[in-house]
C-alpha cells in the first residue's frame, strides 16, 4: 500500500532528513587517512542524540550501530569497526534518524585522501545518476522511469547497477512501499503521485553487478572485489519537480565538493 504524506508529515520528514544531512557533514569533518570507521560512528550517534533524535539504524533489524560504513568493494551495510581508513579508500556512509515518529535516511560516498581518477569518476557518475533519477520523481511518472534514468546514466559510463538492493518509501518506517530499483523500464511500475516520499539510492559498481553478503550477516560486497559507490537522498514526489528533503550541501561545504 502506498501512503501519501500530508504537509505536516513532510515537514517532520524534512527535519529528520536535514538532521541526517548535517550528521553526514559532521562525519565529513573527520574523514581522513588514520581514522577508524567506529570513530565516525561515535561522532554521528552523539550528534544525532544532541539534536533530540535517535539513530534510525541502531537496533534496526538488529543492526549494531548508528552508521553503515562501507569501504571500497563493500557496497552497503558495512558495520563500523576498528578498520583504519587509508589514502585512496572510498567510504559510503549511510545514516538514519528517528524523531517525532518519522525517519530520515541519506547516504554519501566520500573519497579518503587521494583517490584514483578512475574511482573518482565512479563517484561522480553515481551521484549524477541519483539526480537523473530524482528528475523523474514527478507526478505522472512511474517507478520504472526513475530506475531507467539511473541505469541508463550508469551503464552508459560503463558501470553496472546492483539489482538486489533498492531504494524505498520512507515515513513512519525506514522501509516502506514502493521499492525503488535503480534499473527499470520507462512507463512501468508504480505510478508516482504527489506526497509519496521515497529514498532513491543508486549502488553502482565499477566492475560487474554481482554482490554477496559477508558472514557477519550484514556487509554487502562486490563479488569481483572492485569498488562500489552509493548516494542516497529522500524526496517527495511533486508536480513540476521533486521536493528534495535531504541535501549534500552541508557535506560539500566541508569537503569543498571534490566530486
Ligand atoms: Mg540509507
Ligand atoms: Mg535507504
Amino acid at each position: 500500500m502506498l501512503v501519501y504524506r500530508s504537509e505536516e508529515e513532510i515537514e517532520i520528514l524534512r527535519r529528520n532528513n536535514l538532521l541526517v544531512s548535517k550528521t553526514l557533514a559532521e562525519v565529513a569533518k573527520l574523514i581522513k587517512p588514520g581514522v577508524t570507521t567506529l570513530e565516525l560512528d561515535k561522532r554521528a550517534e552523539e550528534f544525532i542524540r544532541d539534536h533530540g533524535a535517535v539513530p534510525g539504524f541502531l537496533g534496526y533489524g538488529g543492526f549494531p550501530n548508528t552508521l553503515c560504513t562501507s569501504v571500497n568493494d563493500q557496497v552497503v551495510h558495512g558495520i563500523p569497526s576498528d578498520y583504519v581508513l587509508k589514502d585512496g579508500d572510498i567510504i559510503s556512509v549511510d545514516c538514519g534518524t528517528y524523531m517525532d515518529g518519522y525517519y530520515g535516511d541519506t547516504a554519501y560516498t566520500f573519497p579518503v585522501g587521494e583517490v584514483s581518477e578512475e574511482v573518482m569518476k565512479l563517484l561522480r557518475t553515481t551521484k549524477e545518476s541519483l539526480f537523473k533519477g530524482i528528475e523523474n520523481a514527478i507526478v505522472g511518472k512511474r517507478v520504472g522511469d526513475i530506475g531507467y534514468a539511473v541505469q541508463y546514466h550508469a551503464e552508459n559510463a560503463g558501470y553496472s547497477v546492483v539489482r538486489e538492493m533498492v531504494g524505498h518509501g520512507l515515513g513512519k518506517n525506514m522501509h516502506e512501499s514502493p521499492e525503488v530499483p535503480n534499473y527499470g523500464r520507462r512507463g512501468r511500475g508504480v505510478k508516482l503521485n504527489k506526497g509519496l516520499v521515497i529514498c532513491i539510492e543508486p549502488m553502482i559498481n565499477l566492475g560487474e553487478k554481482y554482490i554477496r553478503q559477508e558472514n557477519d550477516g550484514w556487509t554487502i560486497r562486490t563479488v569481483d572485489g572492485k569498488p562500489s559507490a552509493h548516494y542516497e537522498l529522500a524526496v517527495v514526489v511533486d508536480k513540476e519537480k521533486a521536493d528534495i528533503l535531504s541535501t549534500f550541501d552541508y557535506i560539500e561545504e566541508i569537503t569543498k565538493n571534490r566530486i
